[in-house]
């Protein structure tokens, strides 16, 4: 068993964390929020007794945290680095900027320490349930010795290649995800317009060639329910497809498509609505019509 500081303790971070500290792992654990590492503690009582040890003591050190330069401040600038041993291996398990990515592991490299990019998908369900799917970025040794901690939190762990290549394979993943949470909601806003209900157009790309992460998970759950509910914030997607963007720029390749959907995530950012969960975008797509309707007012009004 290894001694852990996880770094984050938001929607995702809190139970991977717990996953770890349920697998027998002592977890030194830092937020900015007091209140989530005051729950994190009472929920996960053995972790209380390791907080007064220092980053020294840490075998690993994860970070769950929103953005590549919250990463960069809290480990470098937050002394989290400077308080570690040599051969420290530091996992960044964050939706992160994959050449900032690149840097912070020469960095560490360095200073005697090691870095794998991790970040996953799956939301917080995926989380929860240890069912994420992981893609690391690093040497073939270090992300083996990851594996054993990945097996705890997810169902898989893709090795993509270098440092930094995790990050770019999350945002490539999530740009997708984007353009497909987006064209799918046209869809079914066009195919109401027609006079097709949602819950029967979601059957059907169920049950065809159209089907998708959002139409099996997201459409029937937390769209046409209403909920809204997944977790994952229109900011945080925005963030990812800005990342995917900035790529495609950097490496020169056109991307028409993904240009104009980084467009349609970034106006609704710019409208106030980043805080909001991105199957939101449901609704907000619609601006069209006055209402989006829930199945339960669609059933009443049938
Ligand atoms: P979150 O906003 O719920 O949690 C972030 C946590 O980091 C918060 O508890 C916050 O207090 C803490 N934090 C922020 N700044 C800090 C600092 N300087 N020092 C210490 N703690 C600090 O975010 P999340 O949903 O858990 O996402 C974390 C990362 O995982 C993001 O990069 C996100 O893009 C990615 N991600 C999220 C999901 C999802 O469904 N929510 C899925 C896959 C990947």
């Amino acid at each position: 068993m290894s001694t852990i500081g996880f770094i984050g303790l938001g929607n995702m971070g809190f139970p991977m964390a717990g996953r770890l500290a349920e697998a027998g792992h002592t977890l030194i654990v830092q937020d900015l929020s007091t209140e989530a590492v005051e729950k994190f503690l009472t929920t996960h009582p053995t972790a209380a007794a390791a907080q007064k040890a220092g980053w020294q003591n840490a075998d690993v050190i994860i970070t769950m945290l929103p953005t590549s330069a919250i990463v960069e401040a809290v480990l470098l600038k937050g002394r989290v680095v400077a308080g570690a041993s040599l051969n420290t291996l530091f996992i960044d398990m964050s939706s992160a900027e994959p050449t900032r990515s690149q840097q912070l592991g020469a960095v560490l490299e360095e200073k005697g320490m090691r870095y794998v990019d991790a970040p996953v998908s799956g939301g917080v369900r995926g989380a929860v349930n240890g069912q994420l799917a992981i893609m690391a970025g690093g040497s073939s040794a270090d992300v083996h010795e990851a594996k054993r901690l990945f097996e705890v939190m997810g169902k898989s762990t893709i090795h993509v290649g270098a440092p930094g290549s995790g990050h770019a394979a999350k945002a490539l993943n999530n740009l997708v995800s984007a353009a497909s949470v987006a064209v799918t909601v046209e869809a079914l806003h066009i195919g109401e317009r027609f006079g097709i209900d949602p819950q029967t157009l979601t059957e059907v790309l169920n049950a065809s060639s159209g089907r998708s992460n959002t139409s099996e998970n997201k459409v029937a759950q937390f769209m046409l329910s209403g909920s809204f509910g997944s977790g994952f914030p229109i900011g945080l997607m925005t963030k990812d497809v800005n990342i995917a963007l900035a790529l495609a720029e950097e490496l020169g390749v056109e991307a028409e498509l993904s240009h104009h959907c980084a467009e349609l995530w970034r106006k609704t950012v710019e409208e106030g609505f980043g805080p909001e969960d991105h199957t939101k975008m449901y609704a907000l797509l619609d601006r069209s019509t006055s209402t989006v309707s829930t199945t339960e007012e669609r059933q009443a009004h049938a």
